[in-house]
């Protein structure tokens, strides 16, 4: 018979922190505890709490039972079955979890969790500042209708697998100890499909896709991934079906560039801006800002207006919007405008180093340096 998923157990989502995990465990215990309740079924309800709650409470277990199900908690599986000695086991570590992967139970087929998928989610810098809902097509799988999810053709039925006898694993001898080996006939379900059905070609299930509702928080970024818990592939022979991971993935904006909670913008300004001064109409997320530009701004200038930036998913103030000046020299002058910046020159040079304190150092230095 196969085991309860231990997040279903409890009742928790399958990313409970252990505060809930610990909550939900005490109410069970109080409800089924055999002191209270004399029976056989509360006694088994009461045992299967403390059990999964023995394993979701520990996290290194944890951590095995989310990659390999229950035979990656339980020690009569893999690597205690196959090897007697759990000190061997640990030194090896995950080369033994992969080799024996969902291990044996009771001699029954193998259980192993579904694949987990991912699904890349393109959106725009807007619609991660203000979050939106989306649907999403993945997908899913459906027991197919004409085998009735047996994958014998109708009329026949699937045989006891020959080469493991219907356990789903083998043992090989590799050097001097054998390995536990998923059965390679049987891909670890026990049975032996000799006449496949024709519609899902003897898998039993049948690929189609499904609409999924997707929230996707104000704030996320680049990167970041949302979990759908159990929308992944189907589990095989009764296990837990994997996960369904989207991972957002952010266009690129014509005017900001994103760093974390900031955001940037280049402004190009004309140089009598940048030489008188002036208020400059910035773009901002949340509409129009503006700026005022002091007499005298030079290319690099950076001005910051607070809290135009992005609002975190675990943030509690947005970022900020940060302006980086350019100003711009200008092009295809006529003779007239020509003449009158060569005034302006002939002007500036009676001012000496007043009017281009950084030139006038430059050249200097660079004199320095001949000389
Ligand atoms: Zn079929
Ligand atoms: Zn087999």
């Amino acid at each position: 018979m196969a085991k309860r998923d231990y997040y279903e157990i409890l009742g928790v989502a399958k990313n409970a922190s252990d505060d809930e995990i610990k909550k939900a465990y005490r109410k069970l215990a109080m409800k089924y505890h055999p002191d209270r309740n004399p029976g056989k079924e509360a006694e088994e309800k009461f045992k299967e709490a403390k059990e999964a709650y023995e394993v979701l409470s520990d996290e290194q277990k944890r951590g095995a039972y989310d990659r390999f199900g229950h035979a990656g908690v339980d020690p009569n599986s893999g690597m205690g079955a196959g090897m007697g000695s759990a000190g061997f086991a640990d030194a090896f570590g995950d080369i033994f979890g992969e080799i024996f992967g969902g291990g044996r139970r009771g001699g029954g087929p193998q259980v192993y969790r579904g694949a987990d998928l991912k699904y890349s989610l393109d959106i725009t810098l807007e619609q991660a500042a203000n979050g939106f809902d989306t649907e999403i097509r993945v997908p899913s799988w459906e027991t197919c209708d004409t085998c009735h999810g047996s994958g014998a053709k109708p009329g026949t039925s699937p045989k006891t697998c020959h080469t493991c006898n219907g356990v789903g694993t083998v043992r090989m001898q590799q050097g001097f100890f054998s390995v536990q080996q998923t059965c390679p006939t049987c891909h670890g379900t026990g049975k032996e499909i000799t006449d496949p059905c024709t519609a899902c070609d003897g898998v039993g299930r049948i690929r189609k896709n499904k609409t999924l509702q997707v929230k996707i928080p104000a704030g996320i970024d680049d990167g970041m991934r949302i979990r759908s818990s159990g929308n992944g592939e189907p589990g095989v022979n009764g296990g837990p079906p994997g996960d369904l991971y989207v991972e957002i993935h952010l266009k690129p904006h014509n005017i900001f560039q994103r760093d974390g909670d900031d955001l940037h913008c280049e402004l190009t300004i004309p140089f009598t801006t940048a030489a008188l001064g002036g208020n400059l109409e910035v773009p901002t997320l949340s509409g129009k800002g503006e700026i005022s530009i002091p007499e005298g701004t030079q290319s690099g200038k950076l001005f910051r207006l607070r809290g135009k930036g992005i609002r975190g998913v675990r943030g509690s103030y947005p970022g900020d919007l940060y302006c980086h000046i350019s100003v711009e020299t200008p092009v295809r002058l006529s003779d007239e405008q020509k003449k009158i910046l060569r005034q302006f020159e002939a002007s500036l040079e009676q001012g000496g180093a007043k009017h281009s304190p950084n030139s006038k150092s430059w050249t200097d230095r660079v004199k320095n340096f001949f000389s």
